[in-house]
């Protein structure tokens, strides 16, 4: 069976009528709930069996790294020392747990590996979370901006990075004129002044020493829209590039599923 890299590639193989025999409203709104593992693939009646056994229930590709590495983090993190942690990572220590901001909403864990926050938990949040918890070394952001195939590790990555990341941010960015608004509302982001010619730029914090920049340039004199993702030059001394993998595709996923929630259809990819 195969998996999906993004509810596009769901949605691209729908008729698009919205006639919702599958329970949705609309095929794009089906569509980001198999993406999501709500949903098998055969609940659209519509499909032939062909597409249905090729794809199967297949859910979205888990974070890399497996379980495996989800246990070694949880005994790792339940192992530190959580006053030292907090200074570390710039977070705080609440009853016995340590607190992060993410995105500006408190996300805590306790020695037992259990999880408090404000926000959705799953392995594209946790695991980031985890490893900057375990490797931040404590430095202070550097200032200066780098794409993602400089960090090291990150340029035999970047290819599946510009599709995971960039490429469906753009998506969701050409179709939602508010998505920026939005995000910087949403989590406690903030707007900058021209940076590298581009139309927007946002920067969010999805941890607290790892600011992450959002460059897009709207289409223009015949030329497509372009967006890119730029981290503090400093990130790899917080996550290692399979976990800055995780939080840009991360990131990407949900504002695609803020899209879908706001009832905006997305073009097929
Ligand atoms: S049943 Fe299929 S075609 Fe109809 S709305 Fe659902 S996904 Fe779209």
């Amino acid at each position: 069976m195969v998996g999906f890299a993004n509810a596009m590639e769901v949605f691209s193989l729908l008729d698009r009528s919205n006639c919702r025999r599958c329970g949705e409203k609309t095929c794009m709104a089906f569509a980001g709930a198999v993406y999501r593992g709500i949903k098998p693939i055969s609940a659209c009646p519509g499909l032939d069996p062909a597409t249905c056994a090729r794809y199967g229930t297949e859910k979205s590709p888990p974070p890399e790294g497996d379980d495996t590495l989800l246990a070694a983090l949880l005994d790792q993190v339940g192992r530190l020392d959580p006053v030292e942690t907090a200074a570390r990572t710039g977070g705080t220590v609440v009853g016995n747990r340590i607190v992060l901001k993410v995105l500006g909403k408190d996300f805590g864990i306790d020695a037992d590996g259990n999880f408090t926050t404000d926000i959705h938990v799953n392995n594209w949040v946790v695991v980031p979370f985890l490893t900057y918890l375990v490797q931040c070394r404590g430095d202070q952001p550097a200032g200066e901006w780098i794409a993602y195939r400089e960090i090291a590790g990150g340029r035999e990555r970047y290819p599946l990075f510009r599709k995971r990341c960039e490429e469906v941010m753009k998506q969701v960015a050409d179709t939602w004129p508010d998505l920026f608004d939005d995000i910087v509302h949403l989590f406690s982001g903030e707007r900058l002044p021209v940076q590298f010619d581009a139309d927007i730029s946002v920067v969010l914090k999805p941890l607290p020493k790892v600011p992450v920049m959002i460059c897009y340039w709207k289409p223009a004199d015949g030329m497509a829209s372009s967006l890119n993702v730029f981290f503090d030059a400093a990130v790899d001394r917080c996550l290692d590039a399979g976990a800055v993998f995780n939080l840009g595709t991360g990131m990407a996923r949900m504002f695609e599923v803020l899209a879908l929630r706001h009832g905006i259809i997305l073009p097929a990819a």
